[in-house]
């Protein structure tokens, strides 16, 4: 079928799944007052493939009818730039605050599938085969999709992944008739009540578990015993005057456990194979998913330049020590504008025919972005200061008797009215300050690992040769 709208994508969520919040069992997130309003934002960005057809919607290539141009398996850098579009309408819809909108799984799966022939390594080939068929499906689908990479936190002197066997981690059980019964938990499925199904895939290599931990599947998000307990909801749907930001862009996290879950055969990518877990997340991974996450950030760090100057403006703030902080806010979206160009340009294929970017930029700002994004909304809250505080709400505004006193003491600079003043601060504090703004601050931090191992992974992976050149020529110079 042809890509979905948001009114199919919502019907879609409807089903038996086992969805915990605050201690209630929720099965359909429109019900619900703390998930509506990020329901209602994730069908709006399916709803773009029939705003902007030009920029998200292509043929599929087997059919014909027109899926979402995040599914696409990317054949040159055309393809790259033609992705990069659709990427970029998704990332506007909401400022970058969502990053696991459905658009991120796609260009995932479309990576893997685009590079089948590791999946098919090490007698994988029904493995293989089987993620090929479901990128499929996903595509003329256009399912949302969870996932889950991380395995539970429970004795971290134990190392970061399995060692041996360990029945708190996600394992299979046995084989079923139609399939394999997997038990287990794992973190951490950002966007849980949003999605049809939950993909789990490796992360880290883990050369010394048992191979029972080795997995890769897809199921339906209502497949029996699959249990999530979402955290607190950070929503606050109350109306968008108040909170501009927290009533629609809340994705939620869930902790994920497995309670004998039955995995269709046809929907297994890695059953037990070792070696292919820990070589699929090769260098294509990095270079293919980062696209849509640094097209992302770059439009996070636009948009939260915009409303820091905006704030700076509204009160008249011209020092050299606030221009200072928004000149630091402009270079880091400028550099990361720059280096997803820079990883287009120097896109090439990386083997069976899939081409994706030149993942050193997209390192590099993997290794910067946890730090530079908390330094943002550091600079937002210096430059906010109280003001970001002395905010009247919707409710106060429509206040006579506090209205006139409103409008006489809030107002901002120039003939900036109370009202604009208190938008611009709400937005700011939302962004930067609020509970929605702490829970993106961690997700920053975190979700493509932490900022730590991204700088240790850089160094290891990094490239030596110009670098030793250019010592060289110091350290072999006669005497
Ligand atoms: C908001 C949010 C959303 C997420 N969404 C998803 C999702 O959708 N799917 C998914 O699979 N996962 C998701 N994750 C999980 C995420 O992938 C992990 O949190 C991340 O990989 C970090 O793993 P960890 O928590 O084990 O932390 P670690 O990597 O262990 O880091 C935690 C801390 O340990 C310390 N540390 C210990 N050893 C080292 C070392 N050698 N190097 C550096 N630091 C070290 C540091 O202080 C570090 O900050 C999400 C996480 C968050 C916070």
């Amino acid at each position: 079928m042809p890509a979905r709208t948001g009114a199919q994508f919502l019907r879609g969520l409807r089903d038996n799944r086992e969805v915990w919040l605050a201690g209630q069992r929720v099965t359909d997130p429109m019900d619900h007052p703390a998930l509506r309003g990020a329901a209602e934002a994730i069908a709006a960005t399916f709803d773009l493939h029939y705003e902007y057809p030009g920029d998200c919607l292509m043929p599929d290539p087997e059919t014909g009818e027109q899926i979402a141009v995040s599914h696409m398996i990317p054949r040159s850098r055309e393809h790259l730039l033609q992705r990069h579009k659709a990427l970029r309408r998704v990332a506007e819809f909401s400022v970058g605050l969502m990053g696991r909108t459905p658009d991120y799984m796609n260009v995932t799966y479309a990576g893997f599938a685009g590079r089948s022939d590791e999946w098919g390594a090490n007698g994988n080939e029904e493995g293989a085969a089987n993620l090929v068929a479901f990128q499929k499906e996903l595509a003329r689908d256009d399912l949302s999709l969870t996932h889950t990479l991380i395995h539970a936190t429970v004795d971290k002197s134990k190392g970061n992944v399995p060692t041996g066997f360990d029945d708190t981690q996600l394992h299979k059980v046995e084989d079923t008739e139609h399939g394999i019964l997997v038990r287990g938990a794992r973190v951490l499925a950002t966007l849980a009540p949003f999605s049809d199904e939950i993909a789990v895939y490796p992360s880290q290599p883990m050369p010394d578990a048992s191979r029972r931990h080795a997995l890769s599947f897809s199921i339906r998000m209502d497949t029996p015993g699959l249990k999530f307990i979402c955290r607190d909801s950070v929503s606050q749907p109350d109306n968008r005057f108040d909170h501009p930001l927290s009533g629609r862009f809340d994705e939620q996290d869930a902790f994920v456990i497995f309670d004998n879950v039955e995995v269709p055969r046809n929907r297994v990518f890695i059953d037990g194979n070792l070696p292919v877990y820990n070589s699929v997340m090769s260098e294509s991974w990095r270079a293919n998913a980062m696209h849509q996450t640094m097209i992302r950030a770059w439009t996070k760090l636009e948009f939260a330049w915009g409303i820091a100057t905006r704030m700076a403006d509204t009160i008249g703030a011209k020092d050299l020590v606030t221009q200072e902080m928004l000149g630091e806010i402009w270079s880091y979206a400028e550099l990361t504008r720059a280096a997803v160009r820079a990883g287009e340009e120097g896109a090439h294929e990386y083997g069976n025919g899939a081409w994706f970017l030149d993942s050193r930029p997209l390192g590099a700002l993997r290794a910067m972005l946890p730090y530079w994004l908390p330094r943002v909304n550091e600079i937002i809250r210096l430059i906010g200061s109280h003001n970001v505080l002395a905010t009247p709400s919707a409710a106060e505004f429509a206040d006579p008797r506090l209205r006139p006193l409103i409008d006489k003491y809030l107002r901002g600079a120039g003939d900036v009215t109370a009202e604009e003043r208190a938008r611009i601060f709400r937005l700011g504090w939302d962004f930067a300050g609020s509970a929605l703004a702490s829970r993106n601050e961690q997700y920053e931090r975190f979700y493509l690992t932490s900022g730590a191992r991204n700088r240790q992974g850089a160094q290891l992976r990094a490239d030596r040769t110009e670098a030793n050149r250019l010592v060289d020529r110091f350290l072999r110079e006669p005497v």
